[in-house]
Order: structure tokens, then sequence, then C-alpha cells
């Protein structure tokens, strides 16, 4: 059956405390009870439609959550105050003292030093692999292992993870899939291919506007109430609430989300197919050329595209310094981090992002210091920013 991500959502509506076609913002931090005993009883267990404290739940994070839940196709979700929070909130819950998480090794530079410089501190290990290679993977868990951590499209090399097979793997050692998909919303659905949890930065794609920092867990009810549980939930007791100011102008970016998606795709391939005809090195899953492209193809929803990501290798750090200098002067886009932003971004993953990733295992997964990764933008003309990108590479004399 081919599932549209965006299909439940356009059903969706919440009003607002007057009717308002947005819900109301909500703008207190605790809630009333008519009764002792009312109270006592929401403290025991949720109760749908009443509420206790806004770092608990608060009803536009609420509606957000169950947004969210939509797009990924989730039974539940979570809300937090940036991606990493949402990470960190899934791992701790997961791992306790002498676990250990199989880990890809192209992960999020911020995710990366979490794995590998926090989460030792509190006697969790976490195991660094290639997740393109599952002998690699079933050679490292033991009956320790809790987490099969994976990126969806991987930041910065857009590799694309078999997340079927993970799934299988997972499964069969009762360990939980973790899926970051913050490159690829709409175009993947982990939960649906079998992850048993998803994360996501909605700093990026899902907010779009570049103007907040913010992230989501979506996975069962069993496990969203294991995070919101009040004496044991990572998401309660160690704090990482998103402000509901921030929840209701999310939830209003979200309703375009889906043709965002569709547009930053469309650009990203022409982008990638022009440029790589150039015989510029150019990684792009929806590239014929592209290792993981018939995988994604068979794994992906219908018509989002192949996402707004690709990185272009310019071979030397100085080229990939003037490159996307010159791009900013050509009004291409901003030189800066982040991705998901309806202008252009680049950065130089290896000098930024992934710079937490020593230089050695950088150079084994093939992080090039002259790779530049670009979110690529909404823009109407894409032929004028394809021409000037071409100028830029011709006065660097990285094309003929
Ligand atoms: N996951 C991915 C793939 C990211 O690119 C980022 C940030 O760049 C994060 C997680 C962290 O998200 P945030 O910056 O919202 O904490």
């Amino acid at each position: 059956m081919i599932f549209d991500p965006s299909s439940k959502l356009q059903d969706y509506l919440v009003f607002g405390e007057f009717g308002d076609v947005n819900p109301s913002i909500t703008d207190s931090s605790t809630f009333t009870f008519m009764t002792p005993e009312k109270m006592k009883e929401v403290f025991d267990h949720e109760i749908e439609g009443c509420f206790l404290y806004s770092r608990h739940w608060n009803p536009i994070n609420k509606d957000l959550a169950r947004a969210l839940s939509f797009i990924e196709d989730s039974e539940a979700a979570q809300v937090t105050a940036s991606g990493m929070a949402a990470i960190s909130s899934t791992v701790l819950q997961i791992c306790q003292s002498g676990d250990e998480i199989v880990s890809s090794r192209t992960v999020y530079g911020g995710t990366y030093a979490l794995f590998k410089n926090v989460l030792p501190r509190f006697g969790i290990k976490v195991h660094f692999v290639n997740m393109q290679d599952m002998n690699a993977i079933k050679k490292v868990i033991s009956a320790k292992t809790k987490i099969l951590y994976t990126e969806s499209m991987s930041n910065p090399l857009l590799e694309v993870a078999d997340l079927p097979e993970l799934a299988k793997l997972a499964n069969a050692n009762s360990l939980k899939l973790v899926v970051d998909n913050t490159f690829s919303p709409m175009t993947i659905s982990p939960i649906r291919l079998g992850a048993h949890v998803v994360v996501h930065s909605l700093t990026k794609f899902i907010n779009g506007t570049s103007d907040c920092v913010a992230g989501c867990i979506c996975s069962s009810s069993e496990f969203i109430h294991q995070l919101t549980d009040i004496n044991s939930g990572t998401c309660m007791l160690m704090g990482p609430v998103l402000d509901s100011y921030r929840a209701a102008s999310i939830l209003k970016n979200l309703h375009s989300l889906h043709i965002r998606i569709q547009k930053h795709g469309v650009n990203a391939l022409y982008l990638a197919e022009n440029l790589e005809k150039l015989g510029i090195k150019i990684f792009y899953p929806g590239l014929k050329s592209h290792p993981q492209h018939a995988l994604l193809k068979k794994i992906m929803n219908a018509t989002y595209g192949f996402g707004g990501m690709l990185a272009i290798d310019a071979a030397t750090e100085e080229n990939a310094n003037k490159l996307m200098q010159m791009m900013q002067e050509e009004k291409v886009g901003y030189l800066a981090v982040s991705l998901g932003y309806f202008k252009t971004l680049f950065s130089a993953p290896g000098s930024s992002t992934s710079s937490e990733i020593p230089l050695e295992e950088q150079q084994e997964m093939g992080l090039s210091k002259g790779l530049v990764r670009m979110s690529v933008g909404l823009d109407n003309d894409i032929h004028r920013s394809y021409d000037r990108i071409k100028n830029c590479l011709e006065k660097l004399k990285l094309i003929k």
C-alpha cells in the first residue's frame, strides 16, 4: 500500500479556544484543578484533556506531537527543545550503565560527540560501525546491546540505511532500532519500515524557517508514556521541554512541509544531475551513481523526491572554502551550518558539523576535507542558481 505521510495531517483540524483556526497557545506553566482529588488522579495517570504542569505536557505541545505522529505514522510522539534533547532523552530512557549501543559511524557530529564523549561517563559504551556492512554490525552485537542507531539518510555523506534489514536484525536480537530521520521527513517513513523510535531535529526541514531549535521523538504509546512518566521519564525529569510559543509556530509550518519537501527535492535533483554532468563528484541519493539509489527507490514514499541535501567534493579544504565564499558572494545562498531552510545553505562538514569525528575516521568513511554539503533551498529559478554555481566552479578551475 502506498503511504502518504501528509494524508492524516490534511484532516487534522484543531481549533483554538474561540474557534480560532490555529490552536490556542498555552501561556501557562501550570494548570488549576477544581478539586485536590482530580489533581491526584492526574498525578497518578495521564487523563486525556487534563494538564498538570507544562514540563510534563501542555495542550499546544500535544497538538504538535500528534501532528508529528501522523507524519511518521507512529502511535504517539513527544516534542523536545532540540534534536539533541530528543536523541539524549531517547538513549538515556532505553539504556543504563553497562548497556551498549551499536551506532552508524556516519552520524551528525553532535550525536557522535554525545555517544563518544558523554555516554561513556554514564557507563554506556557505543560501537561505531559502517551501517552498510551487516556483518560488521552483527560482530559487535552482544547481550549488552540495547540500541541499533542510525540516520535514515546520513549526515553528511547521504548514505541511505537499509531500514527493513536493520529492523530484522534489531528484532532478532531484541534491540530497539532508533532512527534519526532529520534529513528525510516524508521521503522515508522509518516506523513503517520497522524502526521502533524515530527522532528528528525539527530545527531543520520540518520547521523550515531556521528561526528556532526543536526536536521530537515518535514511537509507540508505551515508549512515549515511559518518556513522560512523572517518576522515571527522561523527558519529564531531564527537562527538555519545548516552549509553547515555538510549538505553535512549528505546527503552522508543518502544514506546508509536503510542498516544501517536494520543491527541495526537485531543486536538489536538478542541481545534482547537472553538476554531475560537468564532471564534478556529487553525492546525491537521487543520482543513479549513488550507491544506495536503488535501495532508496525501494523504501521511499512516492512523490516526495530524493530529498534536499547534496554534497559536492571540491577535493581540498582550500577549494571548499573558496567555493563557499564565492557562492555566498554570488547569492547562491548562505555559508552556514544547518539545513532545511528556504534559502540554500552550505558548509564544509569536515571542518564544521563533523569536526568532532577524528580525522582518520573521517578519511576511512570517505568524508573528504573538500566536501561541501548543500541544503538546497526553495529557489523558484533553480536554473539561475545552477548557472551561478557553475560559474564559481569554472573560476576555481574545478571544471573545464
Ligand atoms: N540530527 C541531525 C541529523 C542533525 O543534522 C542535527 C543538527 O544539525 C541534529 C540531529 C541535532 O539537532 P538540534 O540542533 O536541533 O539539536
